[in-house]
């Protein structure tokens, strides 16, 4: 990741920059798609599982039984209600024509249709008696529900008490699932922690930079947010503990970096001034001037003050006097801003 100040350079770091996050997000929904399907890995557990196969196949088919035979006797009580129902409406109808007769036979007091009375009386008291039938057996096919159901809650009741043990069984082994899978969650995404790692310490800088860090980004992502809802209870313990360390390995790393820095600073600091000029990178060195800063030393001085020709706090020069005109001119720039008579041309890219 070399910092020009080529314009085009800049624009390309940046969307190199693009191309590292893309990377990461290609990576991340891969990633995410595979830890979520770790979970069937392992085959779907059920009660069952855990209760003696022969006793489950007695018990269901004796649920099974039970469940037809109430819902036969249902059909039956529905039916056997119907019928009382039309048995009903047809006496209640009945009633009501032979009531409308006797009121006329009463207005009209004809006794030759005693006969025809006793007729009709029979007509209604057999239809009576059929709807009585009718409710009789209404009554029955209640009776058989009522017996049905009984014998389904019975069965349920069995099947529940067998179910007991098993259940227990089974959340213990659920939990043990959900640990395994986590371990293979945990021995897919740590791995990739620890080549992020290598990859930031060694890798970083090379010239396929944005794939390393679309990695790193991807790692670090699928360790530490990923994984979390697929975090048992316990398994909080190790993200904090993997934070911890991978906080302490980046914080090592910095104060060693650091550490590296000052010294070879110090050690730059204490070679002539054009061996020092040879050992800084041109871009960088313009950079630090943009910004007020010495390129050596990279720390703050008055550029705009035309008396300073050498930084003031580790003697580096600054400005010198052009070999060919003498104008005075920025001593790490490569070529005389008046004359163009070339200097500096040691200077790294
Ligand atoms: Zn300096
Ligand atoms: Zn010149």
């Amino acid at each position: 990741m070399s910092k020009g100040l080529r314009f085009t350079e800049k624009w390309l770091q940046r969307a190199l920059w693009l191309v590292a996050f893309a990377f990461a997000a290609f990576l991340i929904g891969l990633g995410s798609a595979i830890v979520g399907n770790l979970w069937d890995v392992e085959p779907e557990l059920t009660v069952e599982q855990f209760m003696d196969s022969a006793q489950v196949a007695r018990l269901r088919g004796e649920q099974e039984s039970a469940q037809g035979k109430r819902d036969t006797a249902q059909l039956a009580f529905e039916q056997a209600k119907q019928k009382h129902e039309v048995a009903r409406s047809n006496t209640r109808s009945a009633r009501e024509t032979f009531d409308n007769w006797l009121a006329t036979r009463h207005a009209t007091s004809r006794p030759d249709q005693d006969p025809e009375l006793i007729t009709r009386t029979r007509a209604l008291d057999a239809l009576e008696a059929q709807e009585r039938a009718a409710l009789a057996a209404v009554q029955a096919q209640e009776q058989i529900l009522l017996d049905a159901n009984q014998a389904l809650q019975v069965a349920e009741d069995r099947w529940e008490k067998m179910q007991d043990p098993a259940r227990t069984a089974y959340v213990d082994a659920a939990r043990a699932k959900e640990l395994r899978v986590f371990l293979y969650r945990l021995a897919l995404t740590l791995p990739l922690l620890v080549i992020a790692g290598w990859m930031f310490a060694r890798k970083r800088k090379g010239a396929y930079w944005p794939f390393v860090w679309g990695f790193i980004i991807f790692a670090v992502f699928t360790f530490f947010f990923e994984l979390v809802p697929y975090l048992p209870s316990y398994g909080g313990y190790v993200r904090y503990l993997v934070g911890i360390v991978v906080t302490f390995l980046v914080g090592r790393y910095a104060i060693q970096s650091l550490q590296h820095y000052l010294a070879r600073q110090k050690e730059a600091e204490a070679l002539p001034d054009v061996q020092r000029r040879r050992t800084l990178r041109y871009d960088a060195a313009l950079a630090r001037l943009g910004k007020g800063v010495c390129p050596g030393c990279e720390r703050p001085v008055d550029l705009k003050d035309t008396s300073v020709d050498y930084c003031p706090h580790c003697g580096i020069g600054l400005f010198d006097r052009c070999g060919g005109c003498s104008s005075r001119k920025n001593a790490f720039a490569r070529f005389c801003f008046s004359c163009g008579t070339p200097a500096n041309t040691s200077l790294a890219d």
